[in-house]
């Protein structure tokens, strides 16, 4: 396999956006009459499931499909459960999905949880609190974290929520991230800040990462490179290598639920509009998207993009309805006439991807063993697993290939043949 030394030959010309100077008071979306859930685990219609339709939820209620489900999903109301089906998401992953009817008089209590001062207990609770915090991965025996990094950096260009977090919550994420220490033992906690930002001052007692204005500089693993000495080798993830990333508004969610003893559900996002306006939201976990729309009066129309995440590695959803999830941050609208096209047409050579590309990947040859399906040589002699997924190769190709949509799809089908011929190794065993 071929193991790329990982530089960047040409600098990107691409800056993160700072958070704004003049910073609105979030708009707050009424929780709906119906939310919607997404549990990651299909439901087997032929199996008895522990959700049943119809089935009364308390506000803070964990929800399992069976009694041996390692995955769950926390009730953001009160309220009984209208539908029970399957998602689909646009690799094809096979999720569920559950519409909560919220009941009007029922929502004045939150189940409390008996929490204990161990990531276990964190972990049997908190998985899906505002920010996504990682606690299935620091509760595992296999990771051996050593190091956690919490990012007060947005990952992609124009998103600004965790700034965002960071500069309206400092003493909510310090106090978040002593009970991080105390939970996970790990003794090595560091800040993430954009250089120059005034979010530093409220970090001062942390160890701070002053992160470069540059894309890419903002994902892990530059961070892991620039910051903290580590070259993530291909295939393997930060908590591989002993560190752990969690979001600014995960640890302040720690800190919230530690002291009240419930799950909370109110989750902070920017809404960029078709006109590139950002609006500052904070609606509950379960929201459909259709909702927040319509307070801002965003229209949708047959063609137009409704982007997840941003504009370099953000992805899109199909359904207006798809619901607000514990890790979205930015959702952006782009109006049919202005989405950049995507061709068909053949790779010219031109070399600009693989110029731009900052884990020094050979992408033109990469994105042709990926077309032709050829996963496992793409990995093997291209480096498909060493992409750090920026983006960058797809925004600047002649030739409009979706290369990125490759290399995404590339690696889903990696893992999912990987983990076929696992499963097949254990069977045989
Ligand atoms: S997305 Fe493209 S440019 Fe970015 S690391 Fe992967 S191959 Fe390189
Ligand atoms: S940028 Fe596009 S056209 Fe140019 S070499 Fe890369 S894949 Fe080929």
């Amino acid at each position: 396999m071929i193991k790329r030394s990982f530089f960047t030959l040409t600098k990107p010309g691409f800056s993160y956006d700072p958070i704004e100077p003049d910073l609105d008071k979030p708009e707050s979306i009424p929780v709906p009459d119906n939310l919607i859930l997404l549990l990651n685990e299909p439901v087997n219609h032929a199996k008895q499931s522990l959700i049943k339709k119809g089935a009364f939820v308390k506000k803070g209620e964990k929800l399992c499909l069976y009694s041996e489900s390692t995955e769950y999903v926390i009730s953001p109301v009160a309220g009984s459960i209208s539908d029970i089906d399957i998602f689909l998401d646009a690799l094809g992953n096979t999720s569920t999905y559950l519409v909560i009817k919220k009941d009007q008089n029922k929502n004045t209590d939150t189940i409390t949880y008996n929490l204990k001062n161990d990531i276990t207990s964190a972990d049997k609770y908190l998985r899906t609190l505002p920010g996504a915090p990682p606690f299935k991965s620091l509760a595992s025996k296999d990771n051996k974290i050593n190091t956690i990094v919490i990012t007060c950096t947005d990952t992609d260009l124009l998103e600004t929520t965790s700034q965002y977090v960071a500069s309206q919550f400092p003493t909510e994420i310090k106090q978040g991230a002593q009970i991080l220490k105390k939970l996970t033992r790990v003794s090595r906690v560091c800040v993430t800040i954009p250089k120059g930002s005034k979010i530093k001052a409220g970090f001062d007692t942390m160890q701070v990462l002053e992160t470069s204005i540059k894309y890419p500089s903002n994902l892990p693993a530059m961070i892991l490179k620039d910051h903290l000495n580590i070259i993530l080798p291909a295939g393997q993830t930060p908590e591989d290598v002993g560190v752990c990333f969690i979001s600014a508004e995960a640890v302040c969610s720690l800190g919230k639920a530690y002291g009240t003893k419930t799950a909370n559900f109110e989750k902070h996002l920017t809404i960029i509009g078709k006109n590139g306006k950002r609006h500052r939201v904070t609606a509950s976990i379960g929201t459909s998207l259709s909702k927040i729309f319509k307070v801002f009066n965003i229209q949708i129309n047959d063609d137009d993009r409704i982007i997840i995440g941003g504009p370099m590695h953000g992805s899109a959803t199909y359904t207006l309805h798809h619901p607000v999830q514990p890790d979205m941050n930015t959702i952006m609208i782009q109006d049919k006439a202005v989405i950049q096209q995507i061709s068909d047409s053949a790779c010219i050579n031109c070399g600009r991807c693989v110029q731009i590309c900052p884990a020094n990947i050979p992408v033109n040859i990469l994105v042709r063993y990926l077309e032709a399906d050829q996963y496992e040589d793409a990995a093997d002699k291209y480096d498909l697993e060493s992409c750090i997924e920026c983006g960058l190769c797809a925004y600047v190709c002649t030739a409009k290939i979706p290369l990125f949509q490759h290399i995404k799809l590339g690696k889903h089908e990696l893992a999912t043949l990987k983990a076929s011929s696992e499963e097949l190794e254990t069977a045989n065993e």
